[in-house]
């Protein structure tokens, strides 16, 4: 079965087809973080729902260039790097830092690419595309040296948003990056200098400025993965105005088709109301590890609701993620006990175990996929209770257990095992070499008292923590 995606710019759900379906390249641009804070965890929804598309891509053979942007000049990181009293990059890097942190904490693939905004080719670029725009009289500079969109120019603008440009009265040009619906008008490609910008501003042949933030992705996408992208992401507040300000600017500087696919998780939300800065109901990621979760737990949480569905975040929500991962941890446990040392060279299983795989190619129904997983972890723990399942069986269950997780990526953390422990191991392997068993009984209680189990499988000793 081909891979269905919800497409939000036709609203339907369309079969995936690559603009490059010889080489298996999939090109996917996903917007990034603006670096004036932490991440909160609703953005890693959106991050995490697009690494998902990632991983099921490339378990369906595709190879997937993924480009995420930084926004590091916008409004925001202007107004607060300035009430902090800091110059624009310094107050940005840390935040940078701390976001690639909390990406490897979630085991979120790193994208191809990071491009930041302020880097000089894509200031560059930027200020190139404004020019095309305005020669072709998609934009004007107006009275107070900004430079602006004409949105009437551009036919199909309003389109991604389904909005009814027939019956919104234009409310003029705006100025700042985000704005609601109703408000529909000009919007700014080049924000001339002013007060509030302090020393933030390029030279161009408008004048000293800087970027509006919906130029900044189209420059970035385009100087990366070229006129023609696959797949565009984000959250759901992306589609207005910012991805529709995307497309006419891309669209009308090169003239094609900037995106065939466009794809939007819908929020993370808390009581009800979308989890935001602005809002001050956010947790970051750094807030929940606090309270004792572990990166594997909040990614399961975000992500096993599929991102077409609003997910409403509570703590009790993240302890059944960790009760659902303990129960797979335990099930692959038992397996890997049981299992028959070495692949059988049998076909993985049966032909149920395609079930996850489909589930998600049905526009990445995440819960529709553990949901086979855990009716096959069910069913095998039945059969391992009765004494039913051969070990090639489970090894053939746990090579599908490995197929399947290089999508979800949920094993436990390795933890590395204390030098003295490994010690003491080492040393119950040769008591046991020597049949002593009463020094392997001791070591085993001196490992015990470090806090760790050691089991003796056909495999060898088996070390979990206690
Ligand atoms: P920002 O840093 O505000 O530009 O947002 C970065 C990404 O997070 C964008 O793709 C947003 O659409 C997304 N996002 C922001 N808030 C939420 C939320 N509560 N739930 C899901 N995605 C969000
Ligand atoms: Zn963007």
């Amino acid at each position: 079965m081909a891979t269905r995606l919800f497409n939000t710019y036709s609203r339907q759900l369309e079969e995936f087809q690559p603009l490059a379906p010889a080489s298996h390249g999939v090109k996917l641009y996903t917007c990034g973080p603006t670096v004036y804070s932490y991440a909160h965890i609703g953005n890693f929804r959106a991050y995490l729902f697009e690494d998902l598309l990632q991983r099921h891509l490339e378990a369906r053979g595709y190879h997937v260039h993924r480009v995420m942007n930084l926004t590091d000049v916008d409004d925001k990181t202007i107004r607060n790097s300035r009430q902090q009293n800091m110059a624009l990059a310094d107050f940005t890097a840390p935040f940078k830092k701390a976001f690639f942190e909390d990406l490897t904490v979630l085991r979120i693939k790193p994208a191809a690419e990071f491009p930041e905004a302020t880097a000089p080719q894509f200031i560059a670029r930027m200020i190139e595309m404004i020019g095309v725009l305005i020669e072709r009289n998609y934009a004007y500079q107006a009275e107070d040296g900004s430079v602006y969109y004409r949105i009437k120019e551009f036919p199909n603008y309003g389109k991604l948003a389904h909005l009814d440009l027939e019956n919104l009265r234009p409310t003029g040009r705006i100025r700042n990056d985000e704005y609601e619906k109703e408000n529909v008008g000009d919007f700014a490609l080049w924000k001339a200098w002013d007060e509030a910008d302090g020393d933030v501003g390029w030279d161009s042949p408008w004048g000293r400025g800087r970027p509006g933030w919906h130029i900044e992705c189209s420059a970035m996408a385009g100087a990366l993965l070229g006129d023609e992208i696959d797949i565009h992401c984000g959250g759901e507040d992306n589609i207005f105005p910012h991805h529709e300000a995307e497309i006419a600017q891309s669209e009308a500087v090169t003239g094609k088709r900037f995106v065939r696919y466009w794809m939007h998780c819908k929020h993370l939300m808390v009581d009800g109301q979308k989890m935001s800065k602005s809002l001050g109901n956010f947790y970051t990621l750094r807030d929940v590890l606090a309270k004792g979760y572990t990166g594997r737990e909040v990614r399961y949480a975000l992500l096993r609701v599929n991102y077409g569905l609003p997910l409403n975040f509570t703590f009790e929500g993240m302890a059944d993620a960790r009760a659902s991962l303990r129960r797979l941890d335990a099930w692959v446990s038992r397996l890997t006990d049981h299992a028959a040392p070495a692949p059988t060279g049998e076909p993985h299983a049966l032909a149920d175990h395609d079930r996850f795989e489909q589930a998600m190619d049905d526009d990445l129904n995440i819960s529709g996929a553990l949901g086979q997983l855990f009716e096959i972890v069910r069913e095998s723990n039945l059969l391992l209770d009765k004494g039913e399942l051969s070990p090639a069986h489970a090894r053939q269950l746990l090579g599908w257990w490995n197929r399947i997780n290089a999508t979800l990526a949920v094993e436990p953390d390795a933890e590395e095992t204390p030098a003295e422990v490994s010690r003491l191991l080492d040393e119950r392997a040769g008591a046991r070499k020597d049949k002593d068993f009463r020094r392997s009984d001791e070591l085993r209680d001196a490992i015990a008292a470090l806090g760790w189990a050691v089991k003796d499988t056909k495999d060898g000793q088996k070390l979990t923590r206690l």
